[in-house]
């Protein structure tokens, strides 16, 4: 019987993209996971063990001969295409015929495999690179690969490792991603000897969506599907009000292939543009089916980027399927959600004509109720505001004025919020006159704050303001006893596998802030209380999981004073009023008391400035009194 694997002939190896592939734990999980795929397993088994060192990867796949399990390990062997003309129309995972060569040149490698065709399986032993051992051994249809003491033989490689749950948390992302490109696979993920998680074969896509990345999305959950021949998008998104604070739940799949877009990102959250806050990211999982002619994995070492023939038209027929499915959706708020009238504001700012126009008759009657209720109280503000001293000055506004723009806070990160000569607003020269009290003049847009101080003019940035003076107090308060406000009803937190590990270990530390969490099991956390001093306002949902989000960035904040650091960020910022929030004018003589009472910087937590002063000297320049 002819072999599968055979070498590849010297004129492809040089037309492949090659790298480095295998440069963290992760990176052999990833090719040994591709590898049991393409070889039709139905069950796959993963074990991680000596801080992310030792990694098994079993399957029940077709298996390998005696004789392909040992071309296999040689570099550029492959049984997966023969020709150039077969990258055209690759339909498998792997086609380099690299990755087995290069785990076992920086470790200690064990293959055991066997065939159908064959009786007996074999038994292979390398040691960075060189063959100890070839045996024959009975072995079940597949193949199981053991690594162990990865990077042995590569010290320097070894060094720049990150700590054993940084290299975990890549290996589980990593599979996060992989098993959900292949529900019809059962998964077993083992650390440490324990069961991690277990995904059975034939799982319908939601479930194992639920069961990965938490069921706190299981209620708002959008089927996505749409055709435009050649192709097929399909997957699902959450509703607008389940938001992620990066792209980490942005997932996506070509030809079932994990890949990442900037092109696809791109074309989903403009998709969602108008239903989100703005630095906020949409959840989605996205399998766009397209024939192989069209796509080029070649291009990235890997391969987790692709180019496709037609870019216009996947991200294109990407765009409309999330918008068709966010159309179709009952966008009647879920009684869990708790910004209705923040995203109905952001709606109503953001695409606010063209849906209030367009399709007014398709929104459900509590969300056009919701906008109308809105709509009527903006009317009934401006109404308001209209006798205001400063309705005349607002609405002149020339470009070249020293008025702050109205564009939205965020857009002041990288400009300035206003003209140079309008900007002192150091502390000291909003609040150095303490004798003056200010008078509230009302709030525009739900966002900004107007006051009098004196003669001066303060706009202040409600949700910035605020949140930098909870973030002073917060600070202020660290290390002290905090008092707490125990739940009437404890609040259950789904997280993904993925988050685990890490809320455990932040629960000692929220605990320090006085929000009593604890692991209740799998993927369940209880919170029991909250600081009392922020409960009533604070969405702790919100904040755990952007803290989580925290701790996936390429640099988490690793050391204790960060990590405390950041919880003090995050509690600031999701207790503090929203931008878009209606407040009473009691309100908002209470939270600018307050600011002046603790004599506030100019700049919240994340570095926006958070008030800004225009003088009465600057308006009669502005005016060409003087
Ligand atoms: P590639 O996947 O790019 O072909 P690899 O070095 O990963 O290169 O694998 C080399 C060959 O070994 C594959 O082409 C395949 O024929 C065989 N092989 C590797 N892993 C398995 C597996 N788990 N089951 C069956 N065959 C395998
Ligand atoms: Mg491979």
């Amino acid at each position: 019987m002819a072999n599968k694997v055979h070498p590849l002939p010297p004129a492809l190896i040089n037309k492949i993209a090659a790298g480095e592939v295998i440069v963290r734990p992760a990176s052999v999980v990833k090719e040994l996971l591709e590898n049991s795929i393409d070889a039709g397993a139905r069950r796959i088994r993963i074990e991680i063990g000596n801080h992310c060192r030792d990694i098994t990867v079993i399957d029940d796949g077709e298996g390998m001969t005696a004789e392909d399990a040992r071309l296999a390990l040689q570099r550029h062997t492959t049984s997966k295409i023969s020709s150039y003309e077969d990258l055209n129309r690759l339909t498998t995972r792997g086609f380099r015929g690299e990755a087995l060569a290069s785990i076992a040149a920086v470790s200690r490698l064990e293959i055991i495999a066997r065939s159908e065709e064959e009786m007996v399986g074999t038994r292979l032993k390398v040691e960075g690179g060189k063959l100890l051992l070839q045996e024959q051994i009975g072995a079940p249809r597949g193949v199981t690969i053991n690594v162990r003491d990865l990077f042995f033989n590569t010290p320097a490689r070894l060094k720049f490792l990150g700590t054993p749950r940084t290299e975990l948390n890549q290996i589980i992302r990593l599979f996060v991603r992989h098993a959900l490109s292949a529900p019809e696979i059962g998964f077993i993920l083992l650390t440490d000897k324990k069961l991690y998680v277990e995904l059975p074969p034939q799982q319908p896509l939601v479930e194992r969506i639920v069961k990965l990345l938490g069921t706190s999305v299981a209620d708002s959950l959008l089927p996505v599907d749409f055709a435009h021949p050649p192709l097929r998008v399909f997957g699902f998104i959450a509703r607008p009000e389940h938001t992620r604070k990066d792209r980490s739940s942005e997932f996506f799949f070509v030809n079932r292939r994990p890949i990442t877009s900037r092109s696809l990102s791109a074309a989903v959250e403009q998709a969602f543009k108008g239903y989100l806050m703005s630095q906020r990211y949409p959840l989605a999982v996205i399998f766009v089916e397209i024939d192989p002619q069209e796509v080029d994995v070649n291009v990235h070492p890997t391969k987790e980027e692709v180019r496709f023939t037609r870019e216009y038209l996947v991200t294109g027929t990407v765009h409309r399927a999330v918008i068709e499915a966010l159309r179709g959706a009952n966008l009647t708020p879920n009684l869990k959600m708790p910004e209705i009238d923040q995203i109905a504001a952001a709606v109503q700012k953001q695409v606010g004509e063209q849906l209030a126009q367009t399709s007014v008759e398709k929104i459900p009657s509590f969300f056009s109720q919701q906008l109308a209720i809105i709509k009527k109280q903006a009317e009934e503000r401006r109404a308001q505001q209209r006798t205001l001293p400063l309705t005349p000055f607002m609405e002149k506004s020339p470009s070249k004025s020293s008025v702050p723009s109205s564009s939205p806070p965020e857009t002041s990160v990288t400009t300035p919020a206003t003209p140079p000569e309008a900007l002192p607003a150091s502390p000291e020269s909003i609040w150095k006159n303490t004798e003056l009290q200010p008078v509230i003049l009302g709030q525009i847009a739900n966002t900004y704050i107007l006051a009098e101080l004196g003669e001066d003019l303060i706009i202040i940035d409600q949700h910035a303001a605020h949140e930098r003076l909870l973030y002073e107090q917060l600070k202020n308060k660290s290390g002290q006893k905090i008092a707490i406000q125990p739940l009437m009803v404890p609040l259950n937190i789904e997280v993904g596998i993925a988050d685990v590990h890490s809320l455990q270990k932040l629960c000692p530390l929220l605990q320090a802030h006085g929000i009593e969490i604890e692991h209740f099991g799998g993927q369940t956390f209880v919170v029991r209380s909250l600081p009392a001093d922020i409960a009533e306002r604070l969405d702790i949902e919100g904040m755990i999981f952007d803290l989580l989000d925290d701790l996936h960035q390429v640099k988490p904040p690793q050391d204790l004073t960060s990590l405390r650091e950041q919880i003090i960020i995050r509690l600031a910022c999701h207790s503090a009023v929203k931008s878009g929030q209606a407040l009473a004018l009691e309100e908002q003589r209470q939270l600018v008391a307050e600011i002046q009472r603790a004599r506030l910087g100019v700049t919240c937590p994340h570095g926006r400035p958070t008030m800004i002063l225009i003088t009465r000297t600057q308006l009669d320049k502005q005016f060409k009194r003087k």
